[in-house]
């Protein structure tokens, strides 16, 4: 399949003005304008970004799918999600 070889979109994460992608494989952000600045998540700063990034994520559209038949089981944002327990009535 031709979407399987293309590489992922990473996640971005704005602080303060500045944009920032959110590299999990290498543990740091990096920002997308220039200057090129690499921001360990370990890091003072880089903490603040990633408490940034876990208040603004709640927000994002969140779709779960049943891993074993693919049937969609909810659909909303991460926010809702974390209230409702979500389990495929067709494969229990
Ligand atoms: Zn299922």
């Amino acid at each position: 399949m031709e979407v399987d070889k293309m590489p992922k979109k990473l996640p971005t994460v704005v602080y303060k003005g500045n944009a920032y992608f959110m590299d999990h494989r290498l543990g740091e952000f990096r920002t997308i304008q220039p200057p090129l600045e690499f921001i360990p998540f370990n890091s003072e700063l880089g903490r603040e970004i990633y408490q940034e990034y876990v208040v603004s994520s709640m927000d994002e559209p969140l779709v779960i799918r049943c891993p074993q038949c693919g049937k969609i089981l909810f659909e909303g944002t991460r926010r809702q999600a974390k209230k409702v327990i979500i389990y495929c009535t067709h494969c229990l």
